[in-house]
């Protein structure tokens, strides 16, 4: 039956069915005849399956006593190797006459074991709990643990669980929860699930034959490039295309990178390291400085929060530009020390928030810089809060060399970023309706003329 309009239904004749049930649900509370509640659409769920792979479900028939659960200290029933899995539209069990024949736990008579399997479903819905003890031979979980360590605070899986795998879990769990044997209701604290990479316009299948083997991906441009294009792709959560100019990419983003390190590989080791003190650095090294404090308050706000991969590393490819905007030189005096040892802990920064996503190549230049032991052993970066603020002046603008505005803008703006400012503020645009601009004079850190006629 599709959506519709009532009929029959007395006041709520007339309206929409879709609207019709809350207004109905609310008229049966308000005469206390019933409330709204909440129903999981978990069906009946058959779970013993004709196959081989599977738990065996642990009965025994017997011709006298009829249907007796193997005793628990048979448990579990194990299943046997010497199988034929020739099909014979019949589970491969039902020919093992050495795992079928069996004595009846009750009567000790001949019996015989059940030969249909546990649906894999049964296992998945509580292999988290085992996870933590799975080399215990005499309990399937030991709460004591599983009480420590769960609920599973992430979980990641295709969206296709969603209506079974998942809420087995939960219903098991609730079980288990009831019985006393876990302490939590809910299993899974938060589920992601993650997008497909497309080619073509569909999703990669080796009967279409679009599929991009990493094998030859990884041998011609390595892992990390690899990794890094496959989290540069897109949100996680979305489904992306796949585009192979794209692994061209990122592999010239860390070959830029390597370059950037390497250049210096000499002299990392004769600089001093200080304490970064921000009124003591250059104008350069102080915007870098910011920079770099910025990036890692956003890489890090990406990681923890939403999990967008790729804006991460697009901020740090961003700071990888701002590196190359910035006039490295090989110190001869204290201040250029200063500059340098600027450059070095934003490099050795980009390192550490690389290093998640392309794991090897920041390991190597991690200790190209001379840092023992592995950089997967250091804390992530933590970034200083005052660095972040923009350093703000205030710009005096003048039109016919008369003072008409002030502006605060950043301390490092470019002369581009402050015309616009100075042309998009009210009180400037006021004045220059209807006038021709002659020129527009700056002097950086103090002030804007503009000459019109
Ligand atoms: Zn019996």
């Amino acid at each position: 039956v599709d959506d519709g309009i009532q009929v029959n239904s007395g006041n709520f004749d007339g309206l929409p069915n879709t609207e019709a049930i809350n207004k109905i649900t609310i008229h049966l509370e308000f005469k206390g005849l019933g409330t709204k509640i909440v129903t999981y659409r978990l069906r009946d769920w058959l779970i013993s399956r004709q196959r081989y792979w599977g738990a065996p479900i642990p009965i025994i028939y017997c011709e006298k006593c009829g249907t007796v659960p193997a005793p628990e200290s048979q448990l579990p029933v194990i299943l046997p190797e010497a199988v034929e899995f020739k099909p014979h539209g019949m589970s491969p069990l039902a020919e093992v006459d050495s795992f079928i024949n069996t004595i009846c736990p009750k009567c000790s008579g001949t019996a015989r074991r059940e030969i249909d399997t546990m649906d894999t479903f049964v296992d998945s819905s509580w292999y988290f709990l085992r996870y933590l003890s799975p080399k215990d031979d005499h309990h399937p979980f030991v709460t004591k643990k599983v009480n420590t360590w769960l609920p599973v605070d992430q979980y990641i899986g295709g969206v296709e669980h969603a209506i079974l795998h998942l809420l087995y879990s939960r219903f098991i769990t609730k079980v288990l929860c009831d019985l006393g044997l876990v302490n939590f209701k809910e299993p899974f604290r938060h589920l992601f699930t993650q997008g497909m990479i497309i080619k073509e316009g569909a999703k990669m299948s080796k009967s279409r034959g679009n599929v991009v083997s990493p094998d030859i991906l990884i041998d011609k441009h390595g892992a990390d490039t690899q990794r890094l294009y496959i989290l540069f792709i897109g949100p996680p959560q979305k489904d992306a295309e796949w585009n192979d100019r794209g692994v061209l990419g990122a592999s010239r983003f860390l070959s830029r990178l390597w370059q950037k390190i390497t250049d210096y590989e000499d002299v990392y080791a004769r600089i001093q390291r200080v304490d970064i003190v921000m009124n003591k650095l250059s104008p350069a090294a102080k915007t870098l400085y910011r920079q770099m404090n910025q990036t890692v308050k956003k890489v890090t706000e990406d990681m923890e929060t939403s999990w967008h991969f790729n804006t991460a590393i697009a901020s740090v490819m961003e700071l990888l530009n701002h590196v190359d905007a910035f006039h490295v030189v090989i110190p001869t005096n204290v201040v250029e020390e200063l500059d340098f040892h600027v450059f070095r802990y934003t490099m050795e920064t980009i390192l550490l928030l690389m290093a998640p996503f392309t794991p090897h190549i920041c390991e190597e230049l991690w200790e190209i810089m001379g840092h023992k032991p592995s950089i997967f052993q250091q804390p992530w970066p933590a970034y200083d809060k005052d660095a972040i603020l923009e350093e703000v002046i205030e710009i005096v603008v003048q039109i016919n060399s008369k003072v008409k505005s002030r502006l605060s803008v950043p301390v490092d703006v470019s002369e581009e970023e402050l015309k616009r400012r100075v042309l998009s503020d009210e009180r400037i645009a006021g004045f220059l309706q209807g006038k021709q601009v002659m020129n527009t004079i700056i002097v950086p850190g103090k002030l804007v003329n503009i000459v019109i006629k």
